[in-house]
């Protein structure tokens, strides 16, 4: 027996056999082809991409009416690369020019553009060389001959040194993943995610490690893999797990209960979402609105930017799936190290570079565009337009001029002007905190990025793992700077919410309650143990408690003041709280 550990995708804890998938990188043959046969050797490549693209559309085509908003989107992003002139046309090439045969000619071009990605800063974008990888591998395959590994059989822990998100939706009897591959901003772990099958990322060398048939047990919640286990152990598991699904199942029944706290404090807990397929999901999650719309979704993963038509269909599509629910669309956040054009410079220090708004202020007629599709959208139901990374008053100001000009550019084009939209902006940068005032001033509302907040407050690099360990949101002065922004806009009167991971944890609730919050915005897996948390707590009680605990400054009192406010969830459950 012994265990591996990753990094957890939530889902639960699964037990189950182990059927570990062949090696990604299976070897590749390097021959040269004589001139003569070159041309049959690019016939064979395109027939090989032509049956992959042929399998992938099979796939999107069979796609069960319950399969994850992003699986259809995912299988989209696989036949583009296919598609893509950097990768087939350029392997042809090589074929045509080198004589290389068509397995070294596609996984070399393939190594070329996953280095490229590799460079990136933005661990997104770094992900998308694995989907390169990925429907390279796919393509490999069919050279070979091989069949997708398509089973059947029984429901099994899939083991692997990666899973294509395509993959992943062939394995219909999966209990759970273990990949060796880290990163949860990739596709695979976005899917896993959404599937809602315990899964755990990042295990290095889990798939040399554990053998086919091997007993597994996953927790995707603790981020471990524990190989062949023995009798005692598998006892305590199977009780967690069954504890688990109890809860899960109780936790269900408080979709349709309104979130108020003990003392009759009204709470919204609503979703972010990054794709407006989503909002369906979050809707039925009980959310109260989308708190959190990443827009730059839309504009990732493509050649050129979305116009403003395909963005207005986006934007309205997720204002109808949340009937009447408001819907936060915040502008796009994307920057140097996320750059849409390969002619733009590459920052020397993407975090603090042309990030969010700099960007969008940089580039007006971009950033009109995008407004322009959002106004529109707001015919169709509540919209509120959030700005990220605001530091500086005159950003506020170009901001709100560029929406007016957006709204007077509908007027002349004789379209529909609905009435204002709140424009409200994120406080993720100490500055903003620190002249919450001014923000308030101009703006109808606040969200509070914690992420960003806390990134820029520790002068930690949030994508870099070397200094994760530092990465603390409860540093004291990280909640001095949440507590003062939360308390001027109650006292300005104007809505504040808190839209960073922070919002999703309940560890973290009753200490957001106690500094006065309303309003919270996370991912829908979280919306309803923290609707819990919620329901349990009384605000009149937490705020003097959290206003001592922010007197500390000693980080080790801080946080035991932080877990002495909590009450454990089983606890809740097992004494008839309100599930
Ligand atoms: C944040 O910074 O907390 C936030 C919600 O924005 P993002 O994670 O998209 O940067
Ligand atoms: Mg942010």
């Amino acid at each position: 027996m012994f265990s591996i550990g990753g990094t957890g995708l939530g889902g639960g804890i699964v037990i189950g056999r182990a059927r570990v998938l062949e090696s990604r990188r299976f070897d590749v043959a390097r021959y040269h082809v004589a001139d003569d046969l070159r041309i049959a050797e690019q016939e064979r490549l395109r027939r090989a991409l032509h049956e992959v693209k042929a399998d992938i559309a099979a796939l999107a085509g069979d796609l069960p009416d319950d399969a994850p908003a992003e699986a259809g989107a995912l299988l989209e992003v696989h036949s583009m690369i296919l598609d893509d002139p950097a990768l087939a046309s350029a392997a042809l090439e090589h074929i045509g020019a080198h004589g290389w045969n068509a397995e070294w000619a596609v996984s070399s071009q393939a190594d070329h553009l996953a280095h490229q990605f590799a460079e990136f800063d933005d661990p997104y974008l770094r992900e998308r060389g694995r989907d390169v990888q990925q429907v390279t591998d796919r393509v490999l395959k069919a050279l070979a001959g091989r069949r997708e590994q398509h089973w059947a059989g029984e429901p099994a822990i899939y083991v692997a040194a990666d899973i294509a998100p395509s993959d992943m939706l062939s394995l219909k009897n999966a209990l759970g993943f273990a990949i060796d591959l880290g990163g949860t901003t990739s596709h695979t772990a976005i899917l896993a995610r959404s599937m809602n099958v315990p899964s755990v990322v990042g295990l290095h060398s889990a798939s040399e490690l554990i053998k086919d048939d091997e007993w597994l047990i996953l927790d995707g919640q603790a981020g471990v893999v524990i190989v062949a286990p023995d009798e005692a152990l598998l006892t305590e598991y199977r009780h967690r797990q069954a504890t688990g699904l109890l809860q899960r199942e109780k936790l269900r029944r408080l979709v349709h209960v309104p979130g108020f706290t003990l003392d009759g404090v009204p709470v919204q807990l609503q979703a972010n979402i990054e794709l407006p397929e989503e909002a369906q999901q979050a809707r039925e999650a009980g959310a109260d609105g989308i708190g959190l719309f990443r827009s730059e979704f839309l504009f990732m993963n493509r050649r050129g930017l979305p116009g403003e038509d395909e963005q207005y269909e986006a934007y309205r599509a997720a204002v109808l799936a949340m009937r009447g629910k408001p819907v936060t669309i915040r502008t796009l956040d994307v920057g140097a190290d996320k750059a849409l054009d390969d002619s733009a410079a590459v920052s020397p220090n993407p975090a603090l570079g042309q990030r969010a708004i700099r960007f969008c202020l940089a580039e007006p007629e971009m950033f009109l565009v995008q407004l322009r599709a959002i106004l529109r959208a707001s015919a169709h139901g509540p919209v509120r337009i959030l700005i990220p990374m605001l530091a500086h008053h005159h950003e506020i100001e170009q901001s709100l001029r560029l929406i007016a000009q957006a709204r007077e550019q509908l007027l002349d084009q004789g379209r529909e002007t609905p009435g204002p939209v709140p424009v409200g902006g994120m406080i993720e940068v100490p500055a903003a905190a620190l002249s919450v005032n001014l923000f308030l001033r101009r703006l109808d509302f606040l969200s509070i990025g914690t992420n960003d907040l806390i990134q820029y407050t520790l002068a930690i690099d949030r994508a870099d793992h070397t200094v994760a360990s530092l990465y603390d949101p409860f540093h004291p002065a990280v909640l001095k700077l949440i507590s003062m922004t939360i308390r001027a806009a109650r006292r300005a009167g104007k809505p504040v919410a808190v839209c960073g991971e922070l919002a999703g944890e309940v560890a973290a609730t009753r200490l957001l309650l106690g500094m006065g919050l309303q309003q919270f915005s996370m991912h829908a897996a979280s919306l309803l143990p923290v609707k819990q948390e919620v329901l349990l707590s009384d605000m009149t009680q937490l705020g003097p408690r959290v206003a001592r605990l922010l007197q500390a400054d000693e980080p080790a009192r801080v946080h035991a003041a932080i877990r002495r406010l909590q009450r454990p969830v089983t606890a809740a459950l097992d004494d008839g709280g309100p599930v």
